[in-house]
């Protein structure tokens, strides 16, 4: 069975489903932690909520990033975001995702205008 991590090396987003129950089960494991049956990768929509958000001031620069948790079809992800406006219930999707070279993990999100109320 392929790793996450492999993945996400290669910019690409997976979660396992469980074979039996059908139920996702985040973080990613080889087995379902409610019915203990085999799990299988998975794409899920790009698509999610962002439930909350910080703003975050590096220190040299001062360039002010924002980092959110994002509700992404019931899988909650903490991410940066690349607007400057948020509002809690925004509509946003994953642009990117991957592994940085420190070896952490990242998400990237932007805003999902098709969706968004403001852009009616
Ligand atoms: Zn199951």
């Amino acid at each position: 069975m392929p790793d996450f991590l492999d993945f996400i090396k290669k910019g690409q987003f997976r979660i396992t489903i469980c074979l039996s129950c059908r139920k996702k089960i985040w973080p990613p494991s080889s087995f379902c932690s409610y019915c203990l049956s085999k799990t299988k990768f998975r794409k899920i929509k790009n698509a999610g909520i962002l439930r909350e958000y910080v703003y975050s001031y590096k220190n040299v620069d001062c360039q002010k990033t924002t980092f959110g948790i994002i509700d992404l079809s019931g899988i909650v992800l903490i991410g940066s975001i690349c607007d400057t406006t948020v509002y809690r219930g925004m509509k946003v999707k994953m642009t990117s995702c991957g592994i940085s070279p420190d070896g952490k993990v990242f998400y990237h999100f932007a805003p999902s205008f098709e969706n968004n109320n403001m852009n009616k």
